[in-house]
This record gives C-alpha cells, structure tokens and sequence, in this order.
C-alpha cells in the first residue's frame, strides 16, 4: 500500500517523499482514511510506530481543504499533549509535513512566559498543539477560543492521565464544543483511558498497532544484574567495551541525573540532562545539541520518556528501573523507532527485584540477564519473572514504600537481612542478548 491509496493529497505526498517514507506505516494504514471522513479514532500505538503522522496528514489535508483560516484567536484543531517536548516535536511534525499548505500550526507549552503565546494567538492559530494546564491558562485569559474548534487530538492520552491532568482534560472537555471529531491516541489502554473514551468519542474506529503492553518487537532487551554502588562504573566499561555511540540513559531521579551527568563530564565525556527542574529553554538546548551528535550521553527522567523523536538511537539504558513498569515501555520505545533495530539494557541492582518483576509481569516475559565479567553484583538480584497468579508482596519492601509490587520475585528479604554474599549466576533464561558483531568481550 502506498500513502497514495490513502486518498492524501498531492502536496502532502510531495512532502512525504522528500522525507523519504517509503509506505504508510500500520498505524497510518489504518488511520489515515477514518480521520480524513471524519471518523473519530481510538488508536492504541506506541511512539515510534508513525502515530503523528497517523493525525497530522489527514487533519491538515481536511483543514487545507477548506477556504476559511482560523479568526483572530481561535483555533480550529487541538493537540493535546503532555509534554513540552512533545508539544516541539508534534509541531515540528506538523510543520514539517504541512510546508506548502496554507494551514498554521503553533505549540505552547509551560515553562515559558505567556505573554508571546498571547501575542500569537491573536493572528489565529490552525492548528495548536498544547499541554493542558498552559492551554488552560491561555483559555481563561481569554486568549483563544475554541469555537471554530472542529478536530481535538489526546496525544499519549495515557501519559496526561499519568501527569495527573485528568481535571484539566475535564475542564477543557466542558469548554470544548461538543460537535467536533476526537482522535485519541494512547500507548497503553488502561480502564480510565476506556471509559474517557467511551465518554468522550463518538462512535469510534478502534485501531490497534500493538498488542496492550507489548514492547517493540524490533528492541533487544536485557538486564545487567550489578551493584548499584558501581552503575556508572559497569555503565563507563560497557560503553567503551561495546562501542555505543549516542545513548539516551534514563535515571530515576532529578538528583541521579544531574550526578551522573557530572561523573560523566568530570571523564571528559559530552553529556547532559533533561528533567523537570531544568527550564524549557535549557532542556530543548540539550535535546537539540544531543540531536546534532554534540551530545553524546543525554540523562533523562520519565518526563523525557515520551515524545523524544530522535532518529537512528540504537540504545537506551535504564540506569534506574522506572517505579512505573509501563515507563520501561515508553523508555524503551525511545529505540527500534520505525522498523530500526535497537538495544534496552538495564542496569538492574539487588533493590530493583520488585520493580524489575513488574516490568516483567508487564511485558509477560522474563528479561534476559547478561552480567559483565568484573561486575558480577556482590548483592544477588533475586530471581524475578512474570507473576503468574496473585501478586505476592514483600513482607518489607525495601524500596518504593506502599507500592504494589506486582510480579514473581525470590529472595527480596533475604538479601535485605542477609551479609552480602558473592553471587551464584541467577539462571539465565534462554535468549540472551547478543553481542554486536565484532565486538569481543573486553575485561
Ligand atoms: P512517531 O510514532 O510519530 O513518534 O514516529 C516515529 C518516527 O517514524 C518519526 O521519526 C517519523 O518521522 C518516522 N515515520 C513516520 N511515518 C513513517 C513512515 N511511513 N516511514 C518511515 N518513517 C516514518
């Protein structure tokens, strides 16, 4: 099937074809031609797998269509996304497959003053792509209104419901029109994301790419069981001993982010962060040098787990496991983007059992484990795998408080009150990762 036989239109496809796509991916097979006859659409699709331009060609083939441009501070679709980085890129996306076509597109985000967002949005806005609480601000100011309002998009709706913007997306809800077409979009269907679905969409096209909860398939996940006191110590050997170029490294804290980005710097290696603490203006910087190749190692927290678009990244490491198991899917999904084949690897210590279980129940699989030679942990990881039937609790979790640990998990409170012991080899399970071609295995 070509982007042709989906009825796109001839600058949209001029477009396409200097960005060198060579056919609609699944998600935009079966996307495009509901949302160019107005259908509404429950798509469940992960990033990587062609989701922004799932909405972005039909919407601005529709909006292209029609003579009238939208009034001074109106708007007639909305994004809406949970993230800054995202609402960038989505825009970009826009801008990108839409140069030619007389349809504007603008994002705005937090982070940054209002006062230009105000500005602008005095001129009219085709397309605007926001996160909701800045939206928001700019609805109650009066800024921009929504009554030439004809399409709303919930990108990553999972991930707004996650950030805890279920009351903002309620808010808007009430003062969006009620006539409109409603694309969402989510990586992961959970029971709330269901039932705003069935509330808020009319009779919608469901699509699914992926099967719920599934990881790309084109990523090689495994685990580096370690200490935690020698991760960047394992993580500094095994970049060097396997060659990796750029890595996107995630880290579970803002702290942990900046301490290893200044181990990192410290070894004369070109790295930066991206968490919530850093301004907007700082954390586009690091994205975009870390896209220029003048970053070689970008430290994020889960806030950049999702709607990172950066081509050709052949590995991500968990340096911390995520608390959430569903943000090892959205981490890892930074990989294998669009067909490519990627590497997860994650530097699992003896603490992150409970948390490593529940990716693993997640994903219905156990992670391979491959110790590096020379950090064999001195802290055995206990045994984890999918839970199978009732979730079995720590007695006394040492990590994450209350959490539920969902997840099959030995050992946790042995090792909790035993001496560290030096390890006997966890099994293995079959699969283990392989070694890029070329590379021998260093000491
Ligand atoms: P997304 O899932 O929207 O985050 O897109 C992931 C990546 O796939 C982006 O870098 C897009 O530029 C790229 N992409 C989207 N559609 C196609 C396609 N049909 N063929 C090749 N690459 C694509």
């Amino acid at each position: 099937m070509s982007f042709a036989d989906l009825g796109l239109s001839a600058p949209l496809l001029q477009a396409l074809a200097q960005l060198g796509y060579p056919a609609p991916t699944p998600v935009q097979q079966q996307a495009i031609p509901g949302v160019l006859a107005g259908r509404d659409l429950m798509a469940a699709a992960q990033t990587g797998t062609g989701k922004t331009a799932a909405f972005a060609l039909p919407l601005l083939q529709r909006l292209a269509a029609e003579e009238q441009r939208a009034g001074s501070n109106s708007i007639r679709a909305l994004v809406l996304v949970p993230t800054r980085e995202l609402a960038e890129q989505v825009m970009t996306s826009f801008r990108t497959y839409g140069e030619g076509l007389p349809v504007s597109c603008y994002a705005a985000y937090g982070g940054v003053s209002l006062n230009p967002q105000m500005m602008r949005m005095r001129r009219g806005v085709d397309i605007l792509v926001a996160t909701p609480g800045r939206l928001i601000d700019l609805f109650t100011k009066n800024a921009v209104k929504f009554r030439e309002l004809q399409t709303l998009v919930l990108d990553e709706a999972d991930r707004m419901l996650d950030l805890g913007f279920a009351d903002d997306l309620d808010i808007l809800f009430q003062a969006l029109p009620k006539k409109r077409q409603t694309l969402l979009f989510s990586a992961t269907f959970s029971d709330e994301i269901r039932s705003m679905a069935k509330a808020r969409l009319r009779d919608p096209l469901s699509i699914e790419v992926s099967p719920r909860n599934t990881a790309a398939k084109t990523v090689t996940q495994w685990v580096v069981p370690c200490d935690k006191k020698r991760k960047t110590e394992l993580f500094l050997y095994m970049r060097k001993d396997r060659g990796w170029g750029q890595v996107l490294v995630f880290v579970k804290t803002k702290k942990g982010c900046d301490e290893l980005v200044g181990r990192l710097q410290a070894k004369q290696i070109a790295a930066d962060t991206i968490h919530g603490d850093r301004p907007q203006a700082s954390r586009l910087k690091a994205l975009e040098a870390f896209k220029a190749g003048e970053v070689q190692i970008l430290v994020a927290t889960d806030v950049a787990a999702r709607g990172l678009d950066i081509d050709d990244l052949p590995q991500v490491v968990n340096f911390d496991l995520p608390l959430q198991a569903e943000d090892y899917i959205h981490r890892i999904g930074r990989t294998g983007r669009a067909g490519a084949s990627g590497e997860a690897i994650s530097l699992v210590c003896a603490d992150e059992a409970p948390l490593l279980a529940a990716i693993e129940t997640l994903l219905k699989q156990t992670l391979s484990r491959d110790e590096e030679p020379g950090f064999e942990p001195s802290h055995r990881l206990p045994q984890t795998g999918p839970a199978t039937g009732a979730p079995k609790p720590p007695k006394k979790p040492k990590t994450g408080g209350n959490r539920k640990v969902p997840g099959n998990w030995e050992g946790f409170d042995d090792f909790a009150a035993a001496k560290p012991k030096r390890p006997g080899n966890a099994p293995r399970p079959a699969g283990r990762a392989p070694r890029p071609a070329g590379k021998p295995r260093g000491r």
